[in-house]
């Protein structure tokens, strides 16, 4: 049951008491769950077949068995670069329901945030590079309770959106530095074109985009955000994004510091 508050206010605005309604919401959360299975079911159906025809596009890109005119070579690079986007897509879904749902074995253990900073920096400086953006870190000496893959996989997202939305000769920087006794703040900053304020909250739910073309242009899925904001609140952490538009923007979160038993 969904039960809402309203205030009964007599004439001199005094409030006497509250109504309450409380409304069934259990059809709501079966469709809610029907759709969740269904998106999760067609996902995991389209995966296999979309990982197949990516590689052997792959291959026919590279001209080993033969090539194509110009003309055709363009051709087979957009349907390469396309099902690239769809098996991202198809990726991000999966990743989302697999941790909404619960169905994910965190395997928390006691890491070097050093050692994963280096990891996710080291990763993404081909797509640095491809972007003529000049990506770094200052990797620190802190043990913190995580695993590791789920955190890699959180700062590898937000560091390709600042890649993405920084221009050429930019620079990328990955922070920590320990806030408390026990926690510990990682910002990825960038010289990027920013995001408005009033977006600042919105984009870390799904599909949810500054720019609807942004996923054309970008090649992004607006899953991403979810992803990292779903992966930091398993680990008892918060996520927020802070911007000024034409500057650049950065994307904090906190993480405990404590060893912990969860
Ligand atoms: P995707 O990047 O795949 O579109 P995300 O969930 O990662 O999806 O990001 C959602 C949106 O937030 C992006 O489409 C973009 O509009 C905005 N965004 C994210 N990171 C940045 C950034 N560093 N600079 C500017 N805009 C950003």
């Amino acid at each position: 049951f969904n039960t809402t508050y309203i205030p009964h206010i007599d004439e001199q605005q005094v409030v006497k008491g509250f109504f309450s309604l409380a409304s069934d919401i259990s059809d709501r959360k079966a469709i809610e769950r029907t759709k969740d299975e269904f998106i999760s079911v067609v996902s995991h159906e389209l995966r296999t077949p979309l990982t197949s025809l990516h590689s052997a596009l792959k291959i026919l890109v590279t001209g080993r068995l033969g090539t194509l005119s110009t003309d055709g070579q363009q051709m087979l690079e957009i349907a390469d670069e396309n099902t690239e986007r769809l098996v991202r897509l198809v990726n991000n879904v999966l990743d989302l329901q697999r941790i909404e749902l619960g169905k994910f074995t965190m395997e928390k253990q006691a890491c070097k945030a050093a050692d994963f900073m280096i990891q996710a920096t080291e990763a993404m400086q081909p797509m640095a590079q491809q972007h003529g953006v000049i990506l770094v870190t200052q990797p620190v000496d802190i043990q913190i309770w995580v695993d590791s893959d789920y955190i890699v996989q959180a700062l590898t997202n937000l560091l390709s959106n600042a890649i993405k939305f920084s221009l050429s000769g930019g620079t990328v920087s990955l922070t920590a530095q320990c806030q408390q006794k026990s926690q510990v703040l990682f910002c990825v900053h960038d010289q990027g074109q920013g995001i408005p304020q009033s977006k600042l909250e919105t984009i870390f739910e799904r599909f949810q985009q500054v720019d609807s073309s942004d996923s054309r242009k970008k090649g992004g899925t607006g899953l991403g955000l979810a992803i990292c904001r779903k992966i930091i609140e398993q680990h008892e952490g918060k996520i927020w994004a802070e911007s000024i538009l034409g500057k650049g923007s950065s994307f904090c979160f906190t993480l405990p510091t404590l060893l912990r038993n969860s």
